[in-house]
């Protein structure tokens, strides 16, 4: 009756675990989890049906197991919007940044080999490397959650991982890392072992801020991971992609399953991406919205870190219950935000204007009940 999880001979790193999870709760504002609030427009939604309609006939055969055509317009992407030329050799795509995130931890991580991240950061990063038997190092962050460069390199330097994740702009705090930091850490991380230096640029497109895809020229250990779960406003659709020298595209080869990309994903992706412009006028009004809740929340008397991406961190709470009881009270008033698990801090995703104002008008609401 009572048998569970522990009672199964699971691997001992799983054992007493729990699994990701954002609550999926169905409240009529959710701002938990960094989603684009906007629907895909109706045009992209039919080329997607043409696409996907096109694709099914062939639904028989194995998709393009190297997925040539959505790699090619991916390096399109990035060229175009970088200026630092990128080409189909040096992409790779998978179901969601996760998956490459994953597979690049089953090529350069693994048993007896380790993995570092600076904490609070991105929680899948020291999830996947469990998942994949890597060890994972909590490396430092400062008290306003920027990179403190000199701790950081010591940790680097003393713990000789053998991947390095730069989340940048960081998730949960929504602060970028300045370029000269990740040169630093790219450059201590070779000379310690030589590793490889993976920047998570999840949430790019809304920096203020520069993509740091022009520093792979010359640098064959370092990894760019993007995605098209948040400025492409394709959560659902699962498909990520990385940016590197054409040798760590074939070294991933070694790991991905046959044909992990189906045809339906390749199709939907290949749709999404010849809608660029318009999906990327949508993070333009994002971008505003979000500068909108750092104003505004700084102004109802919140702390706030500054952000580059689609969310804010905001505090603190340090009141009996700490940052959960609040992220409660504001679920009362109908606004799901997210308790990262950090002490007196909660983040919330820029929504809709409408959104938007009724997370700023609840959290208001509180501010004067607790004063
Ligand atoms: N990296 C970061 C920093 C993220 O916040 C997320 C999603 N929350 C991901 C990667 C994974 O995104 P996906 O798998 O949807 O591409």
């Amino acid at each position: 009756m009572n048998f569970g999880i522990d009672d199964l001979p699971v691997r001992d790193e799983l054992r007493g675990k729990s699994p990701y999870g954002a609550p999926q709760l169905d409240v009529p504002v959710r701002l938990n989890t960094n989603e684009n609030p906007y629907p895909l427009p109706e045009p992209l939604v039919e080329r997607i049906a043409e696409r996907v309609r096109e694709a099914a006939r062939d639904l028989n055969r194995y998709p393009d197991r190297n997925a040539v055509e959505l790699r090619t317009q991916l390096a399109k992407y990035l060229t175009d919007t970088s200026g630092h030329e990128v080409g189909l050799a040096n992409v790779w795509a998978a179901n969601g940044s996760n998956e490459v995130i994953q597979q690049l931890l089953q090529t350069f991580g693994g048993p007896g080999r380790t993995a570092i991240g600076f904490e609070p950061s991105y929680s899948m990063h020291a999830l996947i490397a469990r998942g994949t038997g890597t060890g994972w190092i909590s490396g430092p962050r400062g008290e306003d959650f920027t990179i403190d460069l000199a701790a950081a390199e010591q940790a680097v330097a003393e713990n000789k991982p053998d991947v390095v994740f730069i989340t940048t702009p960081n998730n949960p705090t929504g602060n970028a890392v300045p370029p000269e930091t990740v040169l630093a850490l790219y450059d201590a991380a070779q000379a310690a072992k030589p590793s490889m230096v993976v920047v998570d640029e999840a949430y790019i497109e809304f920096s203020h801020g520069d993509s740091l895809l022009p520093l792979l020229e010359g640098r064959p250990n370092l990894v760019v991971s993007r995605t098209m779960s948040k400025a492409f406003g394709a959560a659902g659709l699962r498909l990520g992609y990385l940016a590197a020298h054409p040798a760590v595209v074939d070294a991933v080869q070694l790991v991905r399953l046959p044909y992990h990309l189906s045809a339906v994903t390749q199709a939907t992706a290949l749709a999404a991406l010849e809608h660029t412009d318009t999906l990327l006028k949508y993070v333009e009004q994002l971008k505003a919205e979000r500068d909108r809740l750092v104003s505004e929340l700084r102004v109802i008397g919140f702390e706030v870190v500054d952000s580059d991406a689609n969310f804010v961190q905001f505090g603190r709470f340090d009141g009996p219950g700490g940052s959960h009881a609040v992220w409660q009270q504001i679920l009362d008033r109908g606004v799901l935000v997210r308790d990262n698990g950090i002490p007196g801090w909660l983040r919330v995703s820029a929504g809709t204007p409408a959104e938007n104002d009724a997370f700023l008008d609840a959290v208001r609401e509180l501010k004067k009940e607790s004063t």
